[in-house]
């Protein structure tokens, strides 16, 4: 076993032990305490103040979005790997009984289910896309959301879940707004996470495109530098964990969903979001378990 997987495993548990995370016997699903969950309350209070300096309105959606969404933006091309569909029983009372049958012997029940209308939200921002069809006002948008977002990626790293938090903010505007507004945010939320004393670095990143064909599209995100994330060592300088993100999607979603400027001209989106499990656990990681022990600034920071 990797020292990191060693690692990853031990800090969970003393998650569990110190009753700050509960555990859910599946890899990547946890339940939060009462101070875990105040503590989220203080990391959306964070952003808030940031975000309400732009003007950003808030929106909010439920964690699941129309399947016909994930068709639209391509999301079975790209990571079919992290998808949530979901699905249901339909039949009738023979089929009903074959179902149980199933359950009862421990098989795979999918067979006896059919796709419903919709999928578990992948990222907090795609329920948002469709809604800005049209001409934008003069100046562009700014959203500001918060979802749970699901992601099958289980592993043993209390950092990587398979249900979480990723609070945005989306700007819809005109090329230079846009890339003003995300260069903007790429000092802001550095020095928002160092105020919170971690450990930070800003680089350049991709998404986890599926397969061979995948590997082009990352290597052009790249070089475009269409995302950069900041980058927090919770687990030692050699694996430092993604904790905000910053995407510039120039006009991929206007062409989507037809989102045009005030004079009709395409409009360009981006989108950063906050990992709020991962910053909960980089601040645990970072300065113990005992939240009233945290060095005065960063209770400052948080109106802990
Ligand atoms: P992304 O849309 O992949 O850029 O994700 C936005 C943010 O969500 C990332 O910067 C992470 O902080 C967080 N995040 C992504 N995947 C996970 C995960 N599996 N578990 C917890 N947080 C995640
Ligand atoms: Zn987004």
């Amino acid at each position: 076993m990797s020292d990191l997987n060693t690692q990853h495993l031990a800090f969970k548990q003393q998650l569990f032990d110190h009753k700050l995370l509960f555990g859910s016997g599946v890899n990547g699903i946890v339940g939060r305490s009462s101070k875990i969950v105040e503590l989220v309350a203080a990391l959306h209070g964070m952003v808030d103040k940031e975000s309400v300096k732009d003007g950003a309105q808030k929106v909010a959606f439920p964690p699941v979005v129309p399947r016909e969404l994930l068709r639209t933006v391509g999301y079975m091309n790209n990571f079919p790997q992290l998808s949530g569909s979901i699905h249901s029983f339909s039949g009738d009372d023979r089929q009903h009984l074959a179902l149980q049958e199933t359950v009862k012997n421990g098989e795979d029940w999918s067979p006896h289910l059919s796709q419903t209308d919709v999928t578990l939200t992948p990222a907090s921002c795609y329920p948002l896309y469709p809604t800005l069809a049209g001409n934008l006002p003069e100046g562009g948008a700014l959203f500001d959301l918060n979802c749970y977002c699901f992601r099958h990626e289980p592993s043993n790293d209390p950092a990587r879940l398979m249900s979480f938090e990723i609070r945005e903010n989306v700007r819809a505007g005109s090329p230079e707004e846009v890339q003003k507004w995300r260069h903007s945010w790429l000092d802001r939320g550095h020095n928002l996470l160092e105020s919170l004393g971690l450990s930070v670095v800003l680089d350049t990143a991709s998404d986890p495109f599926f397969g061979r064909g995948g590997r082009m599209m990352k290597a052009s995100q790249k070089e475009l530098e269409l995302k950069f994330e900041l980058l927090v060592d919770i687990w030692g300088k050699d694996n430092p964990t993604a904790c905000a993100s910053f995407n510039y999607h120039q006009d991929h979603f206007s062409h989507l969903f037809g989102i045009h400027l005030a004079d009709g001209a395409d409009a360009h989106t981006a989108c950063l979001g906050f990992g709020i499990d991962r910053l909960v656990i980089a601040l645990l990681k970072t300065h113990g378990f005992d939240m009233n022990a945290w060095p005065a600034s960063v209770r400052e920071k948080l109106a802990l």
